[in-house]
């Protein structure tokens, strides 16, 4: 009798989890539909012959390809790749997926299937980082070869007060990226980045952000991109000035500069600690 009972009540349990479970998977159907609703609409909205933007071609052009298990009632490319997003993709990024310039189900997939090398988790790395993590980037390899410092978290946000003089900033931005997006998978690499490892580290990754305060480092992570044919975003800081720059391998191929074309020589004021210098030096 008393083993019956167990066993009623196992099964009552077992149903109640399945009953969960329906609940659960219907809700991420309804969120799915949601999503899929507003970028039927979105896409609907958009004026497909006076578009010149090349990025939205584009996402149209690879949006049409049949491979739909979302049925439509008016076969929206864009609605046929909402499929290819899990629910909680979906969620998590459905507002860049409606951004107005054609970002789209394509946009989230490039971003989903990329990997970026940001050297340094110092004032612009943090910045950098959070938002590469939370737009959902596919891998993202952060390299410091310092700790943390007091000093340093009025502008260095991704880190923690908790955390200072113990822990490693590469770690501390994983750790951070980790909290804001699971999702995202990030590797922290605690040295310096040198003539030896720089251009292996560069041809692992689609992009390089420059996010050190040195120009030594800059100009090596520079050098590799060029040999290795990426994408180099340059980011600097002196005071309270900043510059921000891409370089692409293919226009310096076609005769346009990479960073050593710009500047050929390092600037012996430029990095963290000299532009303090600088400012007194100027007010002098
Ligand atoms: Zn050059």
């Amino acid at each position: 009798m008393q083993s019956k009972i167990q066993a009623n009540a196992a099964s009552i349990n077992r149903i109640k989890d399945l009953e969960q479970l329906i609940i659960k998977k219907d809700e991420e159907i309804l969120i799915l539909k949601k999503n899929a609703l507003t970028l039927q609409q979105k896409w609907e909205n958009i004026d497909h012959e006076t578009s010149t933007d090349n990025f939205r071609e584009e996402t149209q052009k690879e949006s049409s390809s049949p491979k739909s298990t979302f049925s439509s009632a008016n076969g929206s490319p864009l609605l046929e790749e909402v499929s290819e997003l899990s629910p909680n993709q979906l969620e998590r990024y459905s507002r860049q997926l409606l951004l107005s310039d054609g970002f789209g189900v394509a946009g989230q997939k490039k971003l989903l299937s990329s990997s970026v090398l940001v050297v340094g988790a110092g004032g612009i790395g943090s910045t950098v980082l959070l938002y590469l993590a939370s737009s959902g980037l596919g891998h993202i390899t952060v390299m410091d070869m310092d700790n943390i410092e007091i000093s340093n978290l009025h502008r260095q946000v991704i880190h923690s007060d908790c955390n200072a003089g113990v822990m490693n900033k590469a770690v501390s931005a994983c750790k951070a990226m980790k909290d804001l997006n699971p999702t995202v998978q990030c590797t922290a690499i605690q040295q310096a980045l040198s003539y030896e490892n720089a251009l292996d580290l560069v041809s692992m990754h689609d992009c390089i952000v420059d996010a050190s305060d040195n120009p030594r480092t800059r100009y090596l992570l520079n050098d590799a991109c060029v040999l290795a044919g990426k994408t180099f975003v340059s980011g600097s800081a002196m005071g309270t000035e900043g510059q921000m720059t891409v370089y692409k391998r293919s226009d310096h191929d076609k005769g346009s500069a990479c960073y050593r074309c710009l500047y050929p020589r390092a600037n012996p004021s430029e990095g963290c600690k000299a532009s303090n210098i600088t400012l007194k030096s100027r007010r002098l």
